[in-house]
Parts: C-alpha cells; structure tokens; sequence
C-alpha cells in the first residue's frame, strides 16, 4: 500500500466496498517497465484498469495502449490518445467495431484466423495487422488456454495472405498468460517467433514487430521476479533469436502497471463457525466474486490481507463474499489465517488489487452495488 492510499484511508475512510488507487504509483510502475526494457514500447492493456485517471496519466507519459473493444478503442481517444497510439489487440472483432475504429484513425489490429484477415482486409484497408500465436502459458497464475492465437504454421501461411490481401504483414504477438511467474515462458515463445520471421522472411515477407503480450507480475502472497530480472531475460531471448537485426518490440502490460497502485478497502460483514468446535471461520466480506473479485476463480489469484489485528495470534479461515451464491467463496483451499479478534464490522483491506477488479464487478447481484472508485 502505498503512503498517499494508506493516508486517504485514514482520513478519508471511504465507504466500503471501495478501490483506492495511487495513480503516481501508476507512472513509477510505467518507468519501472520502460528502465526494465527500454527498446519495448509499451502498449497499456487497458482491460486492466479502463479508469479515466489511469489513462490520462498514462497518455501524458507517451503510453501506447492495446484496447480490445470498440469501446476500449474510444475510452482511449476521449482520455487523449492519438488513434496512431491504440492497437485492437482482440483477435475476435466485431466488422462494425473494426470499420468504426478504422474510421477514428486506429491503424494496428490483431487477429488469429482468416475470417478476421478477411474482415480487416475489408474494413480496414493498408492496416497494419500482427497474428498471435499460440504458446505455452505455464507457469501464468491466470492462464489463457487455447482461446487466443494460432499454430505457428497457420501463421506462417496468414501472413503471406495477409500482403496479398492489401494489409501490412506487421508482426507476431503471443500472450504467456497473466501473472507470469516464469521468465522460460517468454524465452520460449520468443525462440519461435525468431523461426517465423526467418520462415516469413524465406517466403518474401518481412515483419518488423514482435509483441510479447503481457504477463509481468505483481507480488501478491508470495514473491515473484523482479521486473529487471524479466526484462534482461527476454532481451537475451530476443538477442538470440534476432542477433543484431532486433525487430520493434512492444509490450502489452496490464497488471504490472496498475496492480500494485491500488488496495481494495472491504468490510468484515460476519465471522462465524459452521459448527461450535470447527477450528475453520468463514469470514464473509462486502466484496466478493460478483463484486469484482473474478481473479479468484478456482483460486487462481491470491491477494494477501490487512487486517487492523495483524500481528496478533491467528487462526484458519475461509473466505467468502456477501451474496447468495455459493460460488461467491473465495478461498477455501489456500490456507488462508487471518487474526482470531477479526469481528464484524472491523475493515480489512485486499492489497494490490489495482488489476482486473472495477470492471469485473457485477451491476447488482443481490442487490449489491459495485465497487466505488477513488483516485488519488
Ligand atoms: C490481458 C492482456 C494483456 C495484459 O496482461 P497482463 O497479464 O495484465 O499484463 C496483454 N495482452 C493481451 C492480448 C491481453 O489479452
């Protein structure tokens, strides 16, 4: 938590369910990523926080921006990003989003299949278009399956459609998932996209921009690799996979930008036991899965805890949000302890939760409002 939130809280003390971010935090995290690789442009995933105080921040830095949405697309622009700035980086487009945003000057899409070749040569004409690849996501926290990209041989075979096509054979992305914890899984992606451009290159086309996606972490319960550390891997990766011949890089981070800028500040609503000599408590919060805390599915992402009893003895617990679906626990099987003075009404707050948690918040579950918004 940073000392501008921590006193916000203290002198403010917001109603509850509430996210207070520190949006200088946002611009140290930005420098931090540019130091930790200064040949990367970076593209900010504005999924992970679309708030008009990030962005703004962001677009006076010099930020790029990777929107996945039409609406994405225009939050940036009305934040003050020039339409040369933003990439459609979803692979699954609307044609009216893709002809809209082409109107509005956006020159840089993504896609993964002919169909969306076909629909960009169509509605966005001359474009610059990158194809994303499939590669492996272990080691992410928050993995992405198979949802997004492509084998690399479709790629190999899109991207010389893509010049015929009238299009610009930009570049290959990939995406290691979020919350990376591994620098192997760059390393890995980035030796094969060396092998596409050589394959490409023997096939008439040259591309000239790799995008290695996001998935730059923030310490959460337990640590993770230092931003520099990542940065030196993949700029080794990329030394040799490309020599001296480097292509442009760019860099889509979400988390890493704004995760650690923000806490979640929750209320303790019940601390009860399902049986008088059970050792386990359910603590039930007033934020919960519906009210934003999506990352917890399966208990993939885990936040670490302020309690205003920390330090004191502890005790077992699992926790749960305010609604009446039995989904909304967060976690049961993650061996979470919180203090055994921990009551009803007491605040507890979920640190570095900057990240994918506003938008995520359901309109009114049960009746629950979403979460309120403080940017300080
Ligand atoms: C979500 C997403 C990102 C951001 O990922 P982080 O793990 O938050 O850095 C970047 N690129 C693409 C294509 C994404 O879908």
């Amino acid at each position: 938590m940073t000392p501008k939130v921590a006193r916000y809280l203290r002198d403010v003390a917001p109603a509850t369910p509430c996210l207070v971010l520190d949006v200088d935090r946002v611009e140290e995290n930005y420098r931090r990523l540019m130091a930790a690789m200064p040949l990367a442009r970076v593209y900010y995933a504005v999924k992970a926080n679309p708030a008009v105080p990030v962005l703004t921040r962001l677009v006076g830095l010099g930020s790029s921006f990777d929107a996945a949405s039409l609406e994405e697309v225009e939050a940036c622009l009305a934040a003050g990003a020039r339409p040369e700035a933003i990439s459609f980086g979803n692979t699954v487009k609307k044609e009216s989003a893709i002809r809209a945003a082409y109107a509005a000057g956006v020159r840089m899409f993504a896609f993964d299949s002919e169909p969306e070749l076909l629909k960009l040569a169509r509605s966005a004409p001359g474009a610059r278009v990158y194809c994303r690849i499939l590669v492996g996501n272990d080691g992410a926290e928050w993995p992405l399956s198979r949802k997004f990209g492509c084998e690399v041989e479709m790629a190999k075979a899109l991207m010389v459609q893509a010049g015929r096509l009238g299009l610009d054979p930009y570049g290959i992305s990939f995406h290691v998932g979020s919350q990376q914890t591994r620098t192997a899984a760059y390393e890995a992606a980035i030796a094969r996209v060396g092998m596409l451009f050589t394959d490409l290159r023997e096939a008439g086309v040259n591309l000239r921009m790799v995008n290695l996606g996001g998935g730059y972490p923030v310490r959460y319960r337990s640590e993770v690799p230092a931003i520099d550390a990542i940065g030196d891997a993949i700029m080794g990766a990329m030394a040799r996979a490309f020599g001296n011949a480097l292509p442009e890089l760019v860099i889509e981070p979400g988390r890493f930008i704004v995760g650690d800028a923000g806490i979640v500040s929750a209320e303790v609503v019940l601390v009860s036991r399902k049986a008088e000599d059970d050792p386990v408590r359910w603590v039930y919060l007033d934020i919960g899965r519906f009210g934003g805390l999506a990352e917890t599915e399966g208990e993939a992402i885990k936040y670490a805890f302020r309690t205003p009893h920390d330090g004191d003895a502890d005790g077992p617990v699992t926790i749960a949000g305010p609604t009446c679906d039995s989904t909304d626990t967060l976690y049961e099987k993650s061996n979470y302890r919180l203090p055994l003075a921990l009551e009803s009404g007491d605040r507890i707050e979920l640190l570095s939760t900057g990240a994918y948690v506003t938008t995520y918040a359901s309109q009114a579950f049960n009746g629950f409002r979403p979460l309120t918004e403080h940017y300080v």
